[in-house]
């Protein structure tokens, strides 16, 4: 079954649409890359399947939950499964990467509060063991904003696999990094979700990026599917 289906899901901001008869159904493992203009309702898309968005029309059911009917504990256990890497990595800065990183485990707590939360040493282990994935497992005592974009992003990818993801959505995640580092940071969130198995869906206005490394490609403009396509099958004027 799908991990997540929308069924002509539409979002509007007042009347602004964002989305419009959206219908996407992608299958656990997948990797999927949404490209598409600035404006064309891929952050809004992403917001819809971790739960920041409402869906004003249509359906949303991801991780076996219907967003509409399913109880409330119960979506968020499931939106727990879903780990966000954000373009602008969502970090703060004042803190020490471990407290960052340990943000992922307590979900949808504020992050100063993690900043207060008592770190016991398991807690410790497992973050180490996330910043080891992303190879930056030396600066776990780092203040997190003196590291570099790469690395911060690196951060925020193991605040994610610290919430044992079973799905990894990343908006735009290498759009505020150098492009050497960005194609870095690409690799490995598509290292790491084959490794695991993880479903991911990412994101990018960078065409050429999307095209050479993800085996399916969906195209969205002003709020609707353009094109939904296997790699192999995509033409240059698309
Ligand atoms: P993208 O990520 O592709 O740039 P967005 O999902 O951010 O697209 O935005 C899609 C459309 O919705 C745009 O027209 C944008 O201006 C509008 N939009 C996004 N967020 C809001 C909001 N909070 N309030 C009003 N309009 C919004
Ligand atoms: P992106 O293009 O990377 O999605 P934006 O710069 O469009 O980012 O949006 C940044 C933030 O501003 C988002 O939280 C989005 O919801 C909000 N936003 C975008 N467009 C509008 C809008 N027209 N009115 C109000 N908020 C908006």
């Amino acid at each position: 079954s799908p991990i997540f289906a929308l069924n002509d899901v539409g979002v509007s901001y007042g009347k602004n649409t964002a989305l419009a008869g959206v219908d996407l159904t992608v299958h656990p493992g997948e990797r999927v890359a949404i490209i598409g203009p600035s404006g064309a309702g891929k952050s809004t898309l992403i917001g819809v399947l971790n739960g920041t968005v409402a869906a004003t029309s249509g359906e949303v059911t991801a991780l076996g939950c219907d967003y509409r009917r399913a109880p409330a504990r119960e979506i968020r256990r499931s939106q727990h499964r879903i780990g966000t890497i954000h373009q602008r990595f969502d970090l703060v800065e004042q803190l020490r990467t471990v407290h960052n990183v340990n943000a992922g485990r307590l979900g949808s707590w504020p992050f100063w509060k993690a900043a207060l939360s008592l770190l016991l040493p398991r807690d410790v282990q497992r973050v180490r063991a996330a910043l080891d994935r992303v190879g930056i497992g030396d600066k776990l005592h780092h203040r997190t904003g003196d590291l570099s974009g790469g690395e911060q992003q690196r951060v925020a990818i193991a605040r994610v696999l610290v919430q044992d993801p079973v799905m990894i959505l990343a908006d735009e995640p290498v759009a505020s990094i150098d492009p050497a580092r960005g194609r870095e940071i690409m690799s490995l969130l598509l290292e790491l979700s084959a490794e695991a198995g993880v479903t991911l869906l990412a994101c990018l206005h960078d065409v050429e990026m999307a095209l050479g490394s993800f085996e399916r490609v969906v195209g969205l403009r002003a709020g609707q599917i353009a094109f939904d396509k296997k790699r192999a099958d995509l033409t240059d004027d698309e």
